[in-house]
């Protein structure tokens, strides 16, 4: 299958041969006719399986082919995005597919002031990529109507709520016209995704590109346990055993992303992080520059790092497993991209087992774990599986105080010295279901 035989038209072709996209990805050759059709969508898709261009390339070609000229203050399709960086992304994709098309893109997002975006909109646009804050801000002063919208895409729609968005998307719900085109994309679909599919889109058709919730198999993955307070030590250690040259380092929080990049830094290791507490323009500078080889380590939390697309990157460490289970999949979706193979490895302390259960479970799989000679646990991490079950190895038995000979008797059993007691059962079921998605979690 071709591009041309999904009847996109030359233009589109051309900037498609450009780019080097020679087939449809799956979700492409599945989403592209549908949405030329005029259907909506409810697309499960993760990062890396050429989403992006799977809605903004038909939208792009309705946007030509159909349709009025844009009016001031309007845009005839409208992108919501998680994140900045994200925002960013899609609109360089769709301005890349669209360079030799007579449309106008644009993408608004907050941390940057309001009043050029406003000036921006004044000559309306067709397709404005937006984060759903800024987007209600600049509705709300009347820099934006939505009147004239034709299309709606929800991009990484799970990733909304999971960023507590559902009172904005809501409100943004009521702004729009009754009569559209809606297209919802996520990694995954919790009942919470349904819901808000249910309530936004009309009769979907609904398409499913990889198993639901399983990680990209292109990325090998692995565990090295490991005492928390010696993860940072690992980590150099790994990175110099393994000669990392491009890595992208996931912390739990924003201090977790400034100790470590103090302390790799302290070491003369070129390292930067990102993470929500910093100015957006130092996000996309430190982003940049990692992309271009300029950084080598980039540490980021797990929302400053969404959606980001680095073209080739080999590997991806959790230097903390993500409290999201979720999480891991768009982590490790960072690599292994468009066919390519990655690596994910996942350093995990004792303290984290109940997050590597829901992961696995999640996932599906059991992940390999592999010691590094000098840096076994001294709190060990008790097995896990796919089950989600965690397996705790039966504990030594104490030993039997002896007073005045022979063993003590303990509740109807006597326990010798050297008799080994009967273990307790040794499996505990931790949690039935992994964390994910059940309700809105504090903004990073
Ligand atoms: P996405 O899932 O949209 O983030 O895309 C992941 C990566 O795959 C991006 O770098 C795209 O440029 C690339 N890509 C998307 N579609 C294709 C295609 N049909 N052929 C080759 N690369 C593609």
């Amino acid at each position: 299958m071709t591009f041309a035989t999904l009847g996109l038209i030359e233009p589109l072709l051309r900037a498609l041969e450009t780019l080097g996209y020679q087939t449809p990805t799956p979700v492409q050759a599945q989403a592209i006719p549908a949405v030329l059709a005029g259907r909506d969508l409810m697309a499960a898709a993760q990062t890396g399986t050429g989403k992006t261009a799977a809605f903004a390339v038909p939208l792009l070609q309705l946007l030509t082919m159909e349709g009025p000229k844009v009016a001031a203050n309007s845009a005839r399709a409208l992108i919501l995005c998680p994140t900045r960086e994200l925002a960013e992304q899609v609109h360089a994709s769709v301005a890349e597919y669209a360079q030799h098309l007579p449309l106008t893109t644009y993408a608004v997002y907050g941390g940057v002031s309001i009043n050029p975006q406003m000036m921006r909109l004044r000559k309306g646009v067709d397709i404005l990529v937006a984060t759903p804050g800024r987007l209600i801000d600049l509705f709300r002063q009347n820099a934006l109507k939505l009147n004239q919208l034709q299309t709606l895409v929800l991009d990484e729609a799970d990733r909304m709520l999971d960023l507590g968005f559902s009172e904005e998307l809501a409100n943004i719900y009521r702004m729009l016209p009754k009569k559209r085109q809606t297209l919802l994309f996520s990694a995954t679909f919790s009942d919470e995704i349904r819901t808000l599919a249910g309530q936004m889109l009309n009769d979907p058709l609904s398409i499913e590109v990889s198993p639901r919730n399983v990680a990209a198999n292109t990325v090998k993955q692995w565990v090295v346990p490991v005492d928390k307070k010696r993860k940072a030590e690992l980590f150099v250690h790994l990175m110099r055993k393994g000669r990392w040259k491009q890595v992208l380092v996931f912390a739990k929080t924003r201090n977790g992303v400034d100790a470590l990049v103090d302390k790799l830094q302290g070491l003369g290791i070129n390292a930067d992080g990102i993470h929500g507490d910093k100015p957006q323009a130092t996000r996309q500078r430190v982003l940049d520059r990692f992309k271009s080889s300029d950084v080598q380590i980039l540490i980021a939390t797990d929302v400053a790092a969404r959606g980001l697309d680095i073209e080739d990157l080999p590997l991806v460490v959790n230097f903390d497993l993500p409290i999201v289970a979720e999480d891991y999949i768009h982590r490790i979706g960072r690599t292994g991209r468009a066919g390519n193979t990655g690596e994910a490895i996942s350093l995990v302390c004792a303290d984290e087992v109940n997050m590597l259960s829901a992961i696995e479970m999640l996932t599906r799989q059991t992940l390999i774990r592999k010691m590094e000679a000098d840096f076994e646990p001294e709190h060990r991490v008790p097995d896990t599986d796919a089950s989600g079950q965690v397996v705790k190895k039966p504990k030594k038995p104490k030993k039997p105080k002896t007073s005045g000979g022979g063993g003590k008797r303990n509740l109807g059993k006597w326990v010798d010295s050297g008799e080994v007691a009967p273990a307790e059962p040794s499996i505990k079921p931790v949690r039935k279901v992994p964390v994910f998605n059940t309700g809105p979690r504090k903004k990073k």
